[in-house]
């Protein structure tokens, strides 16, 4: 293999999700592509980190405006309620929640979850910056919204006690069966949770 496509082929398969084979897949399609491919998509990426940066707020990934300042389009959003407070662990999350619409209040990403397993400590979150927020917007109610895995939950915890004195009431996202799943399908731990977490009708 020539070497400049060895080199694009290498970089590729450093993404998430792409093994070397599909790396090899693209580095040989934009090698062969219409010329103005590669050449647009080495501009963008190139850009990418000059105008895009974690929103200086929440976490969320927003454009740098001129002032060399980046917030994100939520927290522009002055329709947004600021003393509701969704907690999540990565922008992937709040962008889920974004498309699903149910969400007027605000963000805060956390970056990483809680890992006992993996030797990611309380020290390692930004609980700090978490309670700063929660003070200077005068917060009502922190969302967790982190998954619904043993991070997710070790995660959720330890938020829930370490907001606990400054007054807000800290919620967990209910968990349950997929729209349009079927419950024959659905695991013991999400029925179970599914049949807990029940709400009446209205
Ligand atoms: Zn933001």
């Amino acid at each position: 293999m020539p070497e400049p496509l060895a080199r694009a082929a290498q970089l590729l398969a450093r993404l998430p999700g792409v093994g070397e084979k599909t790396a090899q897949r693209f580095a040989l399609f934009l090698a062969t592509a219409d010329e103005a491919l590669p050449r647009e998509l080495g501009q963008a990426l190139a850009e990418l980190r000059d105008h895009v940066r974690p929103c200086a707020r929440c976490g969320n990934i927003a454009e740098l405006a001129a002032d060399g300042l980046a917030t994100c389009a939520v927290c522009q959003d002055s329709r947004r309620d600021p003393r509701l407070l969704c907690v999540v662990g990565r922008v992937q999350d709040l962008l889920a929640i974004e498309r699903s619409g149910a969400m007027r209040g605000r963000y805060f990403v956390l970056g990483r979850l809680l890992s006992p397993l993996e030797g990611v400590g309380a020290e390692e979150l930004p609980i700090d910056a978490l309670k700063e927020r929660v003070r200077a917007d005068q917060v009502a109610e922190v969302l967790v919204a982190t998954p619904p895995s043993v991070d997710g939950e070790a995660t959720a915890l330890l938020i829930a006690r370490e907001l606990g004195p400054l007054g807000a009431r800290v919620t967990r996202i209910a968990s349950g069966v997929p729209h349009g799943g079927d419950l024959e399908f659905a695991d013991q731990v999400t029925l179970g949770r599914a049949i807990e977490g029940r709400k009446s009708f209205g």
